[in-house]
This record gives C-alpha cells, sequence and structure tokens, in this order.
C-alpha cells in the first residue's frame, strides 16, 4: 500500500479516502512525515515556518447551542454570563497590540437577542478605530449560520450584510468534526453539515474570505474523520481553492460534559500529516500552537507550514488548554526543528500562493 500512495503522491495524484485512513492506522511514522514533507514543500520554502500573534476576543458566552463538548458556554438565564460592551473588547485589542499582535479572530455564543445587523455595526466601529493596524476575523460559519437564521435572512442576505459592512473574513470555525453522526450525537442544535457548506459557499460568493478547520480528539470515529476531510477537499475543488488553510487543532476535555481525555501528540501529529497529503488542494496546513503549545511545532516535520502565537481565548482555556506569552520561546523551539520562523501578515483572501516546481523538488 505505501508503494501505492508514495507513487501517487510523488505525481501529484490525489490519494483515496481508503488509503487516507490505511495512512493514519498503519503506516510508518518515517513514511508520514516524509509524504506530508514532500507535499508541504510543493508549496513552501522547505526550512521556513510563518506565523502571527493573534487574540481570539469571545465577545460572549451566552450560547444556546448546548454542544455537549463546550466549557465555555452559558445559557442566557445563567448567573455568570457576559456580552462585551465595544470599550471592553479593544481593551482586549489593545492588550493584544502591546503583545505585537495582528490579528483579531472574533468568535461568541449563539446569543439569542443579537442579530446579524448589531454585528455589523460593532465590526464596523472596532475596525474602523484599528483601520491599517489589525486584521479582523469577524465571526465563524457556525456563529453566522446561527445569526442569520435567529435574523430572519437568507445566508445570501446575511452575507451580503456583512461584506457591505465591511467583513471581509468569517473563518470556518466551529466546524469540530464535520459528519452528521458526530452532530447528532455532540451538538444536534448546531447545524447539519450540508448547511454548514451552504453558508460557506454564501460568504465566498459574497466576496468575503474563509478557511477550514477541525478539532480532533473527542469521541470520533476514524470514518468520521476521514468523512471531514473528503467533503473539504470536495468543496475545495467545487470552489476553485477559495480556502488557503486548513487548521486542526485539539479538543480539551475539563470542565464540560463529555469530558475524556486528551488526544496524545502522536497521534495529533499524524492526524497532521494525514490531512497535508489528503487536503492536496490546500495551501497551508496550521499546527495549533494553542492546544498542543511546544509539541504543536513537531507538526513541522508533518506537513504543517504555520502556526499562530495565540494571546488569549476562553473557550479552550476554559477547557483546560494553557496559553504562553512566551513567544521568543516558542519562536526558538520553531528554530529547534530545524525551521526559520518568518512573521506573515493574514492571508490573502484567495489564498495566492506559487506552487514549488515539481521537478525541482
Ligand atoms: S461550541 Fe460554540 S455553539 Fe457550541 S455551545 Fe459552545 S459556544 Fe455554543
Amino acid at each position: 500500500m505505501i508503494d501505492a500512495i508514495r507513487t501517487k503522491v510523488r505525481a501529484h495524484e490525489s490519494i483515496s479516502r481508503e488509503e487516507a485512513g490505511w495512512l493514519y492506522g498503519v503506516a510508518e511514522d518515517a513514511d508520514l512525515r516524509e509524504l506530508a514533507t514532500f507535499v508541504r514543500n510543493r508549496y513552501h520554502a522547505p526550512n521556513a515556518a510563518t506565523y502571527l500573534v493573534m487574540a481570539i476576543v469571545n465577545y460572549t458566552n451566552v450560547c444556546v447551542a448546548k454542544c455537549d463538548y463546550c466549557s465555555f458556554y452559558r445559557l442566557p438565564n445563567a448567573k455568570d454570563t457576559y456580552l462585551l460592551s465595544t470599550e471592553q473588547v479593544c481593551q482586549q485589542i489593545d492588550v493584544m497590540l502591546g503583545l505585537g499582535g495582528t490579528l483579531v479572530s472574533f468568535n461568541g455564543g449563539f446569543h439569542p437577542k443579537l442579530r446579524i445587523t448589531d454585528y455589523a455595526k460593532l465590526f464596523g466601529e472596532i475596525r474602523e478605530k484599528y483601520k491599517g493596524k489589525v486584521d479582523f476575523f469577524e465571526f465563524t460559519v457556525a456563529e453566522f449560520m446561527f445569526y442569520c437564521k435567529v435574523s430572519k435572512v437568507s445566508y445570501d442576505e446575511g452575507a451580503r450584510i456583512l461584506a457591505e459592512s465591511g467583513t471581509r473574513w468569517i473563518t470556518g470555525g466551529g466546524a469540530e468534526i464535520l459528519d452528521d453522526r458526530f452532530r447528532k450525537r455532540h451538538s444536534p442544535l448546531k447545524y447539519k453539515v450540508e448547511d454548514y457548506y451552504t453558508a460557506q459557499k454564501a460568504i465566498l460568493d459574497a466576496g468575503m474570505g474563509s478557511t477550514a478547520t477541525m478539532v480532533i480528539g473527542f469521541d470520533e470515529s476514524l470514518d468520521e474523520r476521514l468523512s471531514h476531510l473528503e467533503r473539504l477537499r470536495t468543496f475545495q475543488t467545487e470552489s476553485n481553492g477559495a480556502l488557503p488553510s486548513f487548521l486542526c487543532w485539539t479538543y480539551m476535555p475539563y470542565n464540560n460534559e463529555l469530558g475524556g481525555s486528551e488526544i496524545d501528540s502522536a497521534s495529533y501529529l499524524r492526524w497532521l500529516a494525514v490531512s497535508r497529503i489528503y487536503l492536496d488542494n490546500i495551501p497551508h496546513i496550521r499546527t495549533s500552537v494553542l492546544t498542543k503549545n511546544e509539541d504543536a511545532l513537531l507538526g513541522l516535520h508533518y506537513g504543517a507550514d504555520d502556526f499562530d502565537l495565540p494571546t488569549e481565548d476562553l473557550v479552550t482555556t476554559k477547557a483546560g488548554a494553557r496559553i504562553s506569552h512566551e513567544f521568543d520561546t516558542i519562536l526558538a523551539s520553531c528554530r529547534a526543528q530545524g525551521f526559520e520562523p518568518q512573521h506573515r501578515e493574514p492571508f490573502g483572501l484567495r489564498g495566492e500562493v506559487t506552487l514549488v516546481d515539481l521537478e525541482a523538488v
């Protein structure tokens, strides 16, 4: 099997879902690293990795979706709910700027009293204030879907409202495992998979950018994970390569209903490699410093080429993630792995990337 897969990868042919499953379950670690590095090197310089510093601003913890793996949300009538004011959001952004950050990602719960026009106004005010200094990811696809529904507008109309108000990016966050069996078990109120992609298509059609994400380490089966990758690869083909990056992070099991244990780093790295090899139509694979800390940098040997240095994120820290502001230490770990860290700007909307000449690799 490995020889057949190697032949395909070296000819830049896509591998099958079955081959991806075999790679994860059976392949030698050294073979995974070799093949993932081969695909990585078609897109990126071999001994470099890009990064940026960013804040995830969790503007509200009020949520009615009740995902059982979530440690962050509070139901609307709970005592410890919050909704940040514009001033409080700005304070968090100022802290990030002090730490060298250039990107803010807004991510919150499904607040039943807010409407998409409220967000368009909030995002617009904040964007104006930080013009030229900060780029913004405003919403995830999952939040966008909820706020379209609660505002009684179609995805096309919601995307138009946000795009016209100046929104450039809505990330592919809130995806976890895009398989309806998983969604039914853990997050039945959130969305169905095809609905997710309908919303993401509307976002792209309105001229905004989006990304691909995944979270592993719940109780998902390999088949459910493979469904996620397969549908994503098809969507990327259908949308002419619109998604610049794929970020996979890991479930943190503390303080929530689902519980469980953390996935080990070796399994995470193997999945990163499989993702790099299988998602051969997505330029950037990002490894998760947020949940794997310095172990995430080992991912640069498993096909990843990029990472974020987060300054804060309540969603994952409530679930047990540890965020370090010792960025020099993390960058030194990157160098220790043999990769020169290069600070980057946020990706272009269409993920502009120059393919490395296959013959020269
Ligand atoms: S994961 Fe998101 S949608 Fe689900 S309960 Fe938590 S905040 Fe709400």
